[in-house]
């Protein structure tokens, strides 16, 4: 049985000082969530990592983006050891934002999954066609190429605990939502493309669906049999917001 994840993407938003206030309040959030058997997690800004960890210990929090290289000449970057001397061992890799304006690939997504593996970090994969590739029809050749370049040399192991996230380019932050069976129907996708490379690891692995999910929608996403979560932007950023997120799952 897979339990229902809900993450929030913070992206730019929120200072240290702010991220304290949700980080305090995120305790009675969490307790909330694990009555209802649902995990949550936060990906802030770098800068607001350890304020998040100190101020909630056992809640899950994710880097916006990591470096696959332990140190060196990366101006900007950080890498896997700092975030792991915070007590930081998750990260959203891929990002469609990452993806469009920091020319993230497949492949450097790629490295940084195997350091990820290397050195037990979890990973939220994600994956999204963009609005042309969707009115042309090769969503299912995007998202293959982007799972399966993504997560190539992985362990079996390894990919049965990772997390991919479904994210149509078209609807993150836009309020266009994908319909609940168009998410489905790609969730499920992944799941069958896991299944050809690392057989049942496909029953195991979580595939959110993320794209302008609110409170009003985020049941008919988390009802369908392969979406087993949801990776939320706008709405993750209010303790409220997500509350009533976690109460409508
Ligand atoms: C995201 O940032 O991954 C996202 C899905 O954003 P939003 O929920 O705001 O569309």
């Amino acid at each position: 049985m897979r339990r229902k994840l809900l993450f929030g993407n913070w992206k730019m938003n929120k200072t240290i000082a702010e991220t304290k206030v949700f980080g305090k309040e995120s305790v009675e959030l969490e307790k909330f969530a694990k009555s209802k058997n649902v995990d949550i997690g936060i990906a802030p800004v770098y800068l607001s990592l350890a304020a998040l960890k100190e101020a909630n210990p056992s809640l899950i929090v994710a880097s916006q983006n990591l470096h696959y290289e332990d140190h060196g000449a990366f101006t900007g970057e950080i890498s896997i050891p700092m975030l792991k001397e915070l007590g930081v061992d998750w990260a959203i890799i891929g990002h469609s934002e990452r993806r469009s304006y920091y020319n993230e690939t497949n492949e450097s997504c790629n490295k940084k999954l195997l350091a990820m593996e290397a050195n037990k970090m979890t990973p939220i994969y994600c994956v999204g066609e963009t609005l042309e590739q969707f009115e042309k029809g090769v969503t299912k050749k995007v998202i293959e190429e982007q799972v399966l370049e993504g997560i190539k040399g992985l362990s079996k192991a390894y990919v049965e605990d990772m997390v991919i996230a479904y994210e149509p380019v078209w609807s993150i932050g836009t309020g266009k939502n994908a319909s609940k069976e168009i998410a489905q129907d790609i969730c499920s996708y992944i799941r069958e493309l896991i299944k050809k490379e690392y057989g049942d690891a496909s029953s195991k692995i979580r595939i959110l669906y993320g794209g302008s999910v609110k409170p009003e929608n985020v049941h008919d996403y988390l009802a369908q049999k392969d979406v087993d979560g949801a990776l939320v932007g706008g709405a993750s950023l209010k303790v409220d917001s997500f509350r009533q997120l976690i109460e409508n799952i």
